[in-house]
C-alpha cells in the first residue's frame, strides 16, 4: 500500500477534491487558499541512512492485529497482514535463492551427469481429466505446463482471520432498509458507524426544514417512515473512489431505492441497459 494512503492530509485526485469540496461548508470569514510548492523534489533533503532504517523498523515494530476483539502485537518475525511484510519476505527469499541453486539432473546413457533442459514453463490450473491432455498437447514444443492447485491453503484457513466489525469497515457501498421495503444506497470512505451516525442525525426533527438534505432524510420527513440503521448491509467494498461511485450507482439501479434520480446521472446508458437486463433475468429466475 502506498504510504501516502495513510496520510491524513491527502487528496488522491481532482475528482476526490471535488467530492470533498461539495461536502464542506466554509464558516463565515473564512477564505479558501491555494498554495504551491516551488521545485518540490529538489527541495526534499536526502534522508540519512539511519533515519530510513529507523522508519523501516517502526513499520515492523508498531503493527498490530485483532483477534476476538483484542489487540495483539506480533513479537516474532514480520507481522502477518502488515503491508510491508511481503516486500521484506521477497527480499529475504531473493537473498536465500541467490545462495541456493536448483538444478534438475539426470543420468544420460553414458552415465554422465547432464543438466536436463526443462523447456519454458508456464503456470496452468490443475483440472482433473483435462490437465493430462493439456500436457500431451505441448509434447512436441519447448513449452511445459506447470500445474497448480486452484484451491489454496488460504481457501481452507482464511476463516481464521477475524472479521472487521461492521461499523469499523470503511471504503464501501452500503444499503439501509426502510420500513416500507425500499432502501437507501450510499457510499463512503469513512467508517460505516460514522456515516450511519450522520444519517441518524440528519433524521432528527430539527432538520425537517433543512434544504439540501440527503434522499434518506428527505424520504424520512416526507413519508414518516423510519430507516432500520441496524439492518444496514455492505453491498460492496472498493478502495478506489471512482469505482466506488460506479458501484454505488449500479446498486441504486439494482434495488428499489429512495435515492434521487440524479444520483445515477453519471452512469453510462450502456450500463443501465445491462443492469435492466440482469434485473429482468434475476426477477424471472
Ligand atoms: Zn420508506
Amino acid at each position: 500500500m502506498p504510504v501516502i494512503n495513510n496520510f491524513e492530509v491527502n487528496v488522491r485526485n481532482s475528482a476526490e477534491l471535488v467530492e470533498f469540496l461539495h461536502s464542506v461548508r466554509l464558516p463565515e470569514n473564512y477564505v479558501l487558499v491555494s498554495l504551491d510548492v516551488v521545485s518540490l523534489f529538489t527541495n526534499v533533503p536526502n534522508m540519512p541512512k539511519d533515519n530510513l532504517i529507523e522508519l523501516v523498523k517502526m513499520c515492523f515494530d508498531t503493527s498490530y492485529f485483532t483477534f476476538q476483539n483484542d489487540y495483539y502485537i506480533q513479537l516474532d518475525g514480520s507481522a502477518m497482514g502488515n503491508p510491508a511484510s511481503p516486500s521484506l519476505a521477497n527480499l529475504m527469499m531473493n537473498h536465500v535463492l541467490r545462495k541456493v541453486r536448483f538444478k534438475a539432473l539426470h543420468m544420460n546413457d553414458n552415465g554422465v551427469n547432464k543438466i536436463k533442459t526443462q523447456g519454458n514453463r508456464f503456470r496452468f490450473p490443475f483440472v482433473k481429466g483435462l490437465s493430462h491432455g493439456t500436457s500431451s498437447s505441448f509434447r512436441f514444443t519447448d513449452w511445459r505446463p506447470a500445474f497448480y492447485n486452484i484451491r489454496t491453503i488460504g481457501d481452507i484457513y482464511s476463516k481464521l482471520k477475524d472479521i472487521t466489525p461492521l461499523g469499523q469497515a470503511s471504503e464501501l457501498v452500503y444499503k439501509i432498509p426502510c420500513s416500507c421495503g425500499k432502501s437507501y444506497v450510499g457510499q463512503t470512505r469513512q467508517y460505516l458507524s460514522k456515516r450511519l451516525h450522520q444519517h441518524r442525525y440528519s433524521c432528527e426533527e430539527k432538520f425537517r426544514s433543512k434544504e439540501d438534505r440527503t434522499a434518506l432524510a428527505n424520504h424520512h420527513f416526507l413519508t414518516g417512515h423510519n430507516f432500520d440503521f441496524d439492518g444496514v448491509k455492505i453491498v460492496d467494498r472498493e478502495g478506489n473512489w471512482f469505482k466506488r461511485n460506479i458501484s454505488e450507482m449500479v446498486h441504486i439501479c439494482l434495488s428499489d431505492t429512495v435515492n434521487w434520480r440524479t444520483n445515477t446521472d453519471r452512469l453510462s446508458k450502456v450500463y443501465i441497459g445491462l443492469i435492466e437486463k440482469y434485473e429482468g433475468n434475476r426477477n424471472s429466475a
